[in-house]
């Protein structure tokens, strides 16, 4: 086979047969395949889009350039579950719903990304714990997972290999915004934890990845159809991100707010709303419960009896991290020299905040980054954050930075992300739609 024939008859709307797909994905793991030839291919996948069973292959194919991880031989009691999502800020749900599903049976071999641009990353927001071990080895991994029902690590070089040269030429050559690219690129990750079960967040709104409504519903169609044809049971929310989804938005704030929700002490209504829609997706489709009503039982059970948070605090002593975590969160966790509020000049009540700038605002503090290869902060960041329909005597946020300096650049943009008008607006809904495809 030839890569330049592959890309003709992509190209020119031609369907491709999983051999052709297979031998081009690992031609990018192994580099036979040149940089050139991966632009020239993504291009006219752009163009041309894939079928699902094109999609599918592509997937399983890029998956199968790495190791695949297999929970049989374990004999665990339960399903392995993930949820994945498309980034947000103050999305800090997955430290939440890992536990949570720990403790209503599930195991969650979680393999999280590091923040970059707007949004932040998972692993970013757990390296903010003294200690904590995002890239442990496979057997203190599987033994995390064996032994609390969850372990949230960072995506190894041996994972999909092929994502990560396929996505450097996709983000250098403007084309990383192709559906079935992005599906690829995802899923072939998420499908080599082994997984039985996977929900999908998938934001929407002005803090989104996606720019529109129609493409994350797009996306989130793509990316059930493929992994359920890939034989992993999934669903996909379409969920709100016209404002900061949390309390805080920044690393070690996130960690804050997580364990404080965890513990009970202090719940977000939106947060948590998410968490659980996403947990009873996973629940249900798993056959830990039977409906909707009977997982918020569970969940709410796995909060108030303390399992959700003795799971979490498990696991970061299981992977390195201080065995009082729970306890004493805010002796472990950093915090910045300055933590002061900023309020706006405007009058009125919030109805718009543009929630992309709230992030870069995180980033420019010092706790994201804006290249893979930046070092972050993790003190850094935006604590109490104005909501859609607050009023105007609220604080905007109160900013956590390392000097007067970074306090007055993120204020200024936080100042312009916010946007006020003389009415009270009703916000928008947390949870727009489920995306639930006829399962095998
Ligand atoms: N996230 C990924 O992992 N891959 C993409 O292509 C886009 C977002």
């Amino acid at each position: 086979m030839f890569p330049q024939e592959i890309i003709r008859r992509k190209r020119d709307g031609i369907r491709l047969s999983d051999d052709e797909l297979r031998f081009f994905a690992h031609g990018i793991a192994d580099e036979s395949i040149s940089e050139g030839q991966i632009a020239a291919f993504a291009m006219a996948v752009f163009f041309q889009g894939m079928t699902t069973a094109e999609a599918t292959a592509l997937t399983l194919a890029m998956r199968d350039t790495g190791d695949v991880l297999r929970w049989d031989n374990e004999n665990l009691p339960g399903p392995i579950i993930d949820k994945h999502s498309t980034g947000g800020v103050g999305d800090g749900v997955s430290l939440i719903l890992g536990p949570l599903i720990a403790a209503c049976g599930g195991y969650v071999p979680m393999i999280s990304g590091r923040g970059l641009g707007h949004t932040g990353g998972t692993l970013d927001k757990l390296d903010a714990i003294p200690g904590y071990d995002s890239t442990p080895d496979t057997a203190r991994f599987r033994k995390t997972v064996r032994e609390c029902g969850i372990a949230i690590i960072g995506q190894t070089g041996k994972l999909a290999p092929a994502d990560q040269r396929f996505y450097a030429t996709r983000d250098v050559t403007a084309t990383v915004e192709s559906i079935p690219l992005i599906t690829a690129s995802i899923l072939s990750k998420k499908l080599a934890a082994g997984l039985d079960c996977l929900v999908m967040d998938v934001k929407t709104g002005s803090g989104a990845f996606m720019p529109t409504h129609d493409a994350s519903r797009d996306l989130a169609v793509s990316i059930t159809e493929v992994a359920n044809q890939a034989g992993v049971k999934t669903s996909a929310l379409v969920t709100d991100m016209n404002q900061c989804l949390g309390f805080n938005a920044g690393n070690s704030l996130e960690v804050r707010e997580a364990i404080e929700f965890l513990t009970g002490n202090r719940q977000g209504k939106r947060i948590k709303e998410v968490t659980f829609a996403l947990c009873a997706e996973l629940l249900t489709l798993a056959n830990l419960a039977d409906d909707k009503l009977t997982a918020e039982t569970m969940l709410d059970d796995a909060l108030d009896s303390g399992r959700a948070a003795e799971a979490f605090g498990k696991m970061v002593y299981h992977l390195g991290g201080p065995a009082d975590m729970l306890e004493h969160y805010d002796a472990h966790l950093s915090h910045a020299p300055v933590a002061r509020p900023i309020f706006s000049h405007s009058e009125g009540y919030v109805t718009s905040i543009n929630t992309r700038m709230l992030g870069l605002s995180v980033a420019q503090l010092g706790g994201g980054r804006t290249r893979s290869e930046d070092s972050i902060d993790p003190s850094v960041g935006l604590e109490n954050v104005i909501s859609l329909g607050s009023t105007s005597d609220q604080a905007l946020a109160v900013i956590h930075a390392q000097c007067d300096d970074d306090w007055k650049k993120a204020a200024d943009t936080i100042k312009a992300a916010v946007h006020f008008g003389p009415s009270p607006i009703s916000p928008p809904p947390v949870v727009y739609e489920a995306i639930h495809p006829k399962l095998r």
